[in-house]
C-alpha cells in the first residue's frame, strides 16, 4: 500500500528550489500537488483582478511542468481547513509539505491544518521558501523587531548567509489514480467582458521558465547599471522580478544566488550591493507585516490614528485612478500601471504621495487600488510602501516630504520618454488641483499629528 505525500503549493508556483517538493520527493512516495483556491476562510483578502489573472496563467504553467514529469496540479476551491484533510483523506496520504507563509490569518490557517493532520497521525513539515530570513530570527539587541532598514539589513547579513537554491526535480511521480479536481476555466480568474487585460498579456508571459529567463537577461544586461539608473522609470533596467517573487515562480533564494555567482557580479559590485539591499527592502516589509499583521488597515504609527482625513471626493480619486489629474508624471505612472500591472518604483512614489498629500485620500484608498491592479500585489509589499510614502509607516518618508511631481520629472525623465509614452496628452491640461496650495494644506492638516506626539 502506498501513502502519498501531498505537496500543498501556494504563493511558490515553481519546481526548482521547492522546499516542500523535495520533501516530498525524498520521502520517496508517489506525489500529490494541490493548489486551493481560498476565498472563504474568515479574514483572507480577496485577490485583486490582476492578480487573478496572473495567477491563472502560472497555474496553467505550473499544471503543463508538473504534467511533463509525470505528476498533475489537481485544483479545488474553499476552505483550506476543509479542502486540504478532505484530500488527505480521499488520497490516503501519509504526508503533508508546504513551504510557509507569513500573513494572517494565512499563518492561523495553516498552524491549524497542520495540529489536526498532526493528531490524525499524518506527517506534516513546512519550509523557509520565500523569504531569505525568518522574521522571528531577526532581532534589535533588545529583541525587538527593527523599525528602521538599515540596521534591520545589517543585521541580516550579519546571520548566516541564504542557503543555496535546490534543483529543479526531473521526475515527479504521481499517485496511479489522482484525485479530481477542478478545471481551471471554471475558476472564472479571467475576465471576461470588458476584456481589460489586454495590456497584461502584451506585457507578461507568467510562468518559472520566463522568470527564469528574465532573472538571466536581468543580470547579464541590466545589471551594470542598476544603481545609476534605477530611478528613471524610461531607462528599463531595474529587474522586473517583481510578480516573480511575488507568485513565487522565482524564490528569492534563486535570485540571490543567481546574482552573487554571475560574472556582472564580480565586475560591478556598487550595484550588485545595491539590487540586493531591494531584496532587503522586500524582507523588511514582510517581517514589518509578520509582526504587525494589520499593516494594509491600520497605521504602524499609531499617531497617524489623530490625522483627520477631510471627506473623501470620489471624482478626485477617480481622476487619478484614470491618470486624469493633468499633471503628466502622476498620468504616465497611473496608465502605466493600469495597462502593464506594474509600476516604476520612482513613479509609484510619486503617484502615492501625490494621492496622500495633494489630495488628502486616505492612503488605504489608494493601497486598495494598487491591490487591484498590481500584478506584483502582496500582502506585504505594498501596505508596507503605502504607509512609508504616507509616513505612519516603519522607516517611512517624513509626512512634511511631499513629493513635488514636476520637479520628480525634471529630475528622473529628463527627457520626458517616460511621459510621452504613457500620458503625451497630460502636459498643459488644466490641474486638479494646485500643487503648491494643496501642499499646503496637507501640512496644515498634519499639525494634529504633531500635536498628537
Ligand atoms: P527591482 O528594482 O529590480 O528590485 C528587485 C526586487 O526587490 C523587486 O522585484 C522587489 O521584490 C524588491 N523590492 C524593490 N523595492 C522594494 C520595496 N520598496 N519594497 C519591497 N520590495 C521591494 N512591490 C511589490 O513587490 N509588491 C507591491 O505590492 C508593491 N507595492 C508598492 C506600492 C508603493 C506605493 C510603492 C512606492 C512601492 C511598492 N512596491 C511593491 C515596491 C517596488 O515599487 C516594486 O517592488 C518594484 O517597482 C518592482 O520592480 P522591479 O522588480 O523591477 O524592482
Amino acid at each position: 500500500m502506498t501513502s502519498p505525500s501531498i505537496v500543498w503549493f501556494r504563493d511558490d508556483l515553481r519546481l526548482a528550489d521547492h522546499p516542500a517538493l523535495r520533501a516530498a520527493l525524498d520521502r520517496g512516495e508517489p506525489v500529490v500537488c494541490l493548489y486551493v483556491l481560498d476565498e472563504e476562510s474568515d479574514g483572507v483578502r480577496p485577490l485583486g483582478g490582476a492578480a487573478r489573472w496572473w495567477l491563472h496563467h502560472s497555474l496553467a504553467s505550473l499544471g503543463e511542468r508538473l504534467a511533463e514529469r509525470g505528476a498533475a496540479l489537481i485544483l479545488r476551491r474553499g476552505p483550506a481547513a476543509e479542502v486540504v484533510p478532505a484530500v488527505v483523506a480521499e488520497t490516503d496520504a501519509g504526508a503533508v509539505f508546504w513551504n510557509r507563509r507569513y500573513s494572517l490569518p494565512e499563518r492561523d490557517i495553516d498552524a491549524g491544518i497542520k495540529s489536526d493532520l498532526r493528531d490524525a497521525g499524518v506527517e506534516v513539515a513546512s519550509f523557509a521558501a520565500s523569504l531569505l530570513f525568518e522574521p522571528w530570527t531577526v532581532r534589535t539587541g533588545a529583541d525587538k523587531p527593527y523599525s528602521v532598514f538599515t540596521p534591520f539589513w545589517k543585521a541580516c547579513r550579519d546571520l548566516p548567509a541564504p542557503r543555496a537554491p535546490l534543483p529543479e526535480p526531473r521526475d515527479i511521480p504521481g499517485p496511479r489514480s489522482q484525485p479530481d479536481g477542478d478545471d481551471l476555466e471554471d475558476w472564472g480568474l479571467l475576465p471576461t467582458t470588458p476584456d481589460w487585460a489586454g495590456g497584461l498579456r502584451e506585457t507578461w508571459e507568467p510562468g518559472e521558465p520566463a522568470a527564469r529567463r528574465r532573472l538571466r537577461a536581468f543580470l547579464d544586461d541590466d545589471l551594470a547599471d542598476y544603481d545609476r539608473s534605477r530611478d528613471e522609470p524610461a531607462a528599463g533596467v531595474t529587474s522586473g522580478l517583481s510578480p516573480r517573487l511575488r507568485w513565487g515562480e522565482l524564490s528569492p533564494y534563486q535570485v540571490w544566488h543567481e546574482t552573487i555567482h554571475s560574472a556582472a557580479a564580480d565586475r560591478h559590485p556598487g550595484p550588485t550591493q545595491r539590487f540586493l539591499s531591494e531584496l532587503g527592502w522586500r524582507e523588511f516589509a514582510w517581517h514589518t507585516l509578520f509582526h504587525f499583521p494589520d499593516l494594509a488597515t491600520r497605521n504602524w504609527r499609531a499617531e497617524f490614528d489623530a490625522f483627520e482625513w477631510p471627506r473623501l471626493k470620489p471624482s478626485h480619486l477617480e481622476a487619478w485612478q484614470k491618470g486624469r489629474t493633468g499633471v503628466p508624471l502622476v498620468d504616465a505612472g497611473m496608465r502605466e500601471l493600469w495597462h502593464t500591472g506594474v509600476m516604476h518604483n520612482r513613479v509609484r512614489m510619486v503617484t502615492a504621495s501625490y494621492l496622500v498629500k495633494n489630495l488628502l485620500i486616505d492612503w488605504r484608498r489608494g493601497e486598495e487600488w494598487f491591490w487591484d491592479t498590481l500584478v506584483d500585489a502582496d500582502a506585504a509589499s505594498n501596505p508596507f510602501n503605502w504607509q512609508w510614502v504616507a509616513g505612519s509607516g516603519a522607516d517611512a518618508a517624513p509626512y512634511f516630504r511631499v513629493f513635488n511631481p514636476e520637479l520628480q520629472a525634471e529630475k528622473f525623465d529628463k527627457h520626458g520618454e517616460y511621459v510621452r509614452q504613457w500620458a503625451p496628452d497630460s502636459a498643459g491640461v488644466e490641474q486638479l488641483v494646485d500643487l503648491k496650495r494643496s501642499r499646503q494644506a496637507a501640512l496644515d492638516a498634519y499639525e494634529a499629528v504633531k500635536r498628537a506626539r
